[in-house]
């Protein structure tokens, strides 16, 4: 049985109920299980692989829980940089609208380079448009060769302008087609066992994009299967308007309505819900990917996170779609939750350890996870190192280094190991070629933009 050393962390930060945590720390790996953490002299001295990790802070893997990963292939779109989120989806739509197999597959690797090399070892990914015969299973095969733990959201449309929708109706699908995907993609590709890699969500897009019939199916596949489901819900105004004309409910409401509450289900962004709604989710249990750096660029809100939290929501992170952030940097995800939730007057509103727990513990929540989001024996081998005498921490770190990650904002893990696997060593992403990766992501960007694919 492979087995992995780390040792002599200068501090271990494991994120579990004690909030315990080791000086001089190590931990034993067997395959993709932790079997022992503790002092580095109390564990066995050999393995197949040992790492010092001196003068660096290990933490849990850093866990995602909203993403577009195909819109790194639109950052930043000059049209698109001053817009709210109805006008920014229309500048976008047509473009994506023109998205290949090959453009999924491409972007979705640098998507996840930027998340691993940024502390993110478990992802969901919400991709919602499938034009030129692109399929989740292009984002699959891209993330098995990252060696990078999925959860692969079969996103969907299916209401498209003629019918009242927002998107154009070149990018819908037909409820039967998006019914029969989800069924294969689940059959094909679940894995619901302990240390999965792999999890199949369904995610029907937004109140403004789908039917309800469609969500009230969806959500029925998804639950005889055992699998979660994942939406956009109470992110604008403008989204509260179109609920409240179209089916007389507020976005809640009728996710309400639908059966979309539980804790199977979780909404993306959730700034504006009621005080009731806010104890109706949370004596419900359902989640919330919150994503500070969408809702700011945006201009969508603040959401309440903290009375979200404190009635019962799960609550994870999420840096949400690259043409909305525009980047997939997760640490810096928790620095923008813990100012975003400042800036309304309380200084304390988001702790610096409250951030981390939302990118660690409430995150693997948010995704249905009890096997990552904190390091203990058995569970899954996810963790991050970041070294502590770097120029960005210099002078933070020597007065609280975890805090410090937050506050300071290091650009990059030092070491990443996702399932038991080296994947970042001494700040570099191990098995991929990243400037040549780059260099045809931009190259299909370009393509993708001036309507030159597919
Ligand atoms: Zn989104």
């Amino acid at each position: 049985m492979a087995s992995l050393l780390i040792q002599h962390a200068s501090l271990i930060v494991s994120m579990d109920n004690d909030d315990t945590r080791w000086a001089d720390g190590g931990i034993y790996v067997e395959e993709n299980v932790i079997r022992q953490i503790g002092p580095t002299d109390q564990l066995p001295q050999t393995a197949d692989r040992i790492v010092n990790a001196r003068g660096m802070i290990i933490l849990p893997g850093l866990v995602n829980t909203h993403h577009h990963f195909y819109q790194t292939l639109t950052r930043n779109l000059p049209a698109a940089q001053d817009a709210n989120l109805f006008h920014w989806l229309r500048i976008h739509y047509p473009i994506w609208a023109r998205l290949t197999p090959e453009a999924i597959y491409v972007s979705t690797k640098v998507a996840l380079a930027e998340l691993m090399l940024s502390g993110c070892t478990t992802s969901s990914d919400h991709t919602y448009i499938w034009p030129h015969g692109a399929r989740i299973d292009d984002q699959i095969q891209a993330a098995a060769e990252m060696g990078f733990r999925f959860h692969a959201a079969r996103g969907s449309m299916s209401v498209g302008e003629a019918q009242g929708g927002l998107p154009p109706d070149s990018v819908v699908e037909q409820e039967e087609a998006i019914l029969r995907d989800s069924r294969r993609v689940i059959e094909q590709y679940h894995d619901a066992s302990r240390c999965s890699m792999l999890r199949i969500v369904l995610a029907p897009c937004s109140p403004f994009s789908v039917s309800p019939e469609l969500m009230r199916q969806s959500i029925a596949l998804a639950r005889s299967y055992g699998v979660s489901s994942h939406t956009h819900l109470a992110e604008t105004l403008d989204e509260a308007a179109y609920c409240a004309e179209t089916f007389g409910r507020s976005p809640v409401e009728l996710a309400e309505d639908l059966g979309w509450v539980g804790a199977d289900v979780w909404h993306a962004h959730m700034v504006h819900p009621s005080a009731d709604e806010v104890s109706r989710l949370g004596s419900t249990r359902t989640g919330v990917a919150h994503c500070p750096s969408s809702n700011m660029r945006l201009a969508s809100g603040i959401a309440p996170i903290r009375s979200l939290r404190r009635a019962g929501a799960r609550v994870g992170l999420g840096v949400d779609g690259s043409a909305s952030n525009d980047g997939s940097h997760m640490l810096a995800e928790a620095r923008q939750a813990l100012l975003l939730q400042r800036v309304l007057g309380d200084p304390a509103a988001l702790t610096a350890w409250e951030a981390f727990w939302l990118a660690t513990r409430g995150g693997a929540s948010v995704l249905g996870r009890d096997d990552i989001g904190s390091l203990a024996p058995g569970m899954a081998a996810d963790l991050i190192g970041y070294r502590l005498d770097t120029l960005e921490l210099a002078g933070g770190a020597p007065h609280d280094p975890l805090a410090a990650l937050i506050f300071c904002h290091p650009p990059h893990v030092d070491l990443s190991v996702i399932n038991g696997q080296i994947r970042v060593q001494e700040g570099v992403l191990r098995d991929t070629d990243l400037p040549a990766l780059v260099e045809r992501h931009n190259a299909l960007a370009l393509a993708l933009v001036r309507g030159e694919l597919p």
